[in-house]
């Protein structure tokens, strides 16, 4: 989300006529992008706008700004903390960047532009011309509250964006070469639950489709430029049997899905008030692995939420075993200022979160290279990127399940197009393959 958060920001200063700087240190302006997620994400953005700010004392024209989560639930207290920050700007008001930098250039300091929760956000649409794959953002918020989680009170309530703008901007993009999309939300198949993102004059579902993200991911399918498709965050509620068949139907939709499962223990479950037990995970993934064999699934993992037993933890490895996950990010818990979960005593020492955190990484290694091993010998659809960073002479690009696949090239294949690679060998991160046919 902050990716395409930035990107959308340098597209808008970009089209206002400034120019990116080669390096940090050539840069008359630069605007730190900041997650709340965890304790630690805000204290390194702090850090680093304190050594922004240092430079100003040679360089007293360079502007330093904030953005995103932190910035949102700050508001102007962040001036207390980093006194000579030049602005600050809220996660629905990126849009409002390239004037507060015009005014922190004709004189004045100490800008925020903060949003409050029930307004229409200012959604950019403004992309850079880079590469093949771009993000789109569909859902903005979130209204689950999970306990742990800052999100909605940085990101605000749900609001989905209007299919139609959502398609002019892939089409946009489509014309300009992007070949593949990632649409983006915290809980991406909520899309259109909240607030009403169909127009009265929706084309009608030639599937039948009913719901709102189905309905969006036929009509992105259907733009002919566009070879694939992708979106995230899961949430197990999503994977209803329509969001199954729309999967499995278009053959554009890669079949991987970040689907954050946070624990496998129904106590902590509850505690965190995911809206799910480990039974209702399992069968969705059940549903997904039953028509789509090859389906790949990447997940997050909170350890030492308050009150997590050595018991929940085993019953955590229990479940990524079950669920056989590619991969897996694993956060240790951090408690955020205001949510439910804040007021909770933090009763799991650090050393035993660390503990808890290696065995799930060691765990995930393991399991990710059996994954990667039984891939020898298969048929990868591969989006080719072209030349590959370590060596110039093979080429790479991204299998369905996101993995990144290496290859010889052969005549006629172009960045941009899909080939299928036949696997020959694996390493941890990294599938091996020669190129079978040209077909796309
Ligand atoms: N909307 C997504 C997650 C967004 S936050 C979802 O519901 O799955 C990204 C990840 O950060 C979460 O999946 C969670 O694993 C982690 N996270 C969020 N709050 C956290 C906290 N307080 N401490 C540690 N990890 C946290
Ligand atoms: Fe946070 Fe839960 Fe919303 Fe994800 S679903 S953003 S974890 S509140």
């Amino acid at each position: 989300m902050n990716v395409r958060d930035s990107e959308a920001t340098e597209a808008m200063l970009t089209a206002a006529g400034h120019t990116r700087a080669v390096t940090e240190a050539e840069a008359d302006l630069v605007i730190v992008n900041s997650c709340s997620v965890r304790g630690k994400a805000e204290d390194k953005a702090i850090g680093k706008l304190g050594l922004l700010c240092a430079t100003k004392r040679e360089r007293p024209n360079r502007i330093v700004g904030l953005m995103g989560c932190m910035a949102q639930r700050l508001g102007s207290n962040i001036f207390k903390k980093v006194p000579r920050l030049d602005f600050s700007v809220g996660t629905r008001r990126c849009g409002a960047i390239p004037r507060m930098v015009s005014r922190i250039i004709a004189g004045e300091s100490h800008i925020t532009e903060i949003s409050s929760p029930d307004e229409i956000p200012d959604v950019p649409d403004a992309h850079l011309e880079q590469g093949f794959s771009a993000f789109v953002t569909i859902l903005l918020g979130c209204n689950r509250r999970c306990t742990y989680c800052i999100v909605p009170d940085v990101r605000g309530p749900e609001f989905s964006r209007p299919a139609r703008e959502i398609i002019a901007e892939i089409s946009t993009l489509a014309h300009h070469g992007i070949k593949e999309i990632t649409l983006l939300g915290q809980s991406v198949m909520n899309y259109g639950m909240a607030n009403r993102a169909w127009l009265d004059d929706d084309p009608a579902s030639a599937h039948g489709f009913t719901e709102p993200f189905s309905r969006l991911l036929e009509a992105v399918a259907a733009i002919p430029e566009i070879i694939r498709i992708r979106f995230t965050s899961g949430h197990p509620s999503g994977c209803t049997n329509e969001l199954v068949r729309a999967v499995s139907l278009f053959p554009k939709i890669c079949h991987h899905l970040h689907l954050p499962v946070q624990s496998g223990s129904d106590a902590i479950l509850a505690a965190m008030r995911r809206g799910y037990a480990r039974a209702d995970y399992l069968d969705a993934v059940r549903r997904l692995r039953a028509v789509m064999p090859d389906f790949a699934l990447t997940t997050d993992v909170i350890v030492g939420f308050p009150g997590e037993t050595t018991e929940d933890f085993e019953e955590t490895r229990r479940l990524m075993n079950q669920a056989d996950f590619d991969n897996a990010f694993i956060f240790k818990y951090s408690p955020r200022p205001g949510t439910p979960a804040a007021s909770l005593k933090d009763d799991v020492a650090m050393y035993e979160k660390m503990r808890r955190n290696q065995l799930l990484l060691a765990d995930q290694d393991i399991r990710g290279e059996a994954a990667n091993q039984r891939l020898v010998g298969s048929l990868q659809e591969v989006l080719v990127e072209g030349p590959s960073l370590r060596n110039a002479t093979r080429w790479a690009g991204r299998s369905p399940g996101n993995k990144i696949v290496v290859f010889t090239p052969v005549a006629g294949i172009l960045p941009g197009t899909l080939v299928n690679v036949r696997i020959t060998r694996v390493a941890p991160q990294t599938l091996y393959g020669e190129v079978l046919q040209k077909n796309g």
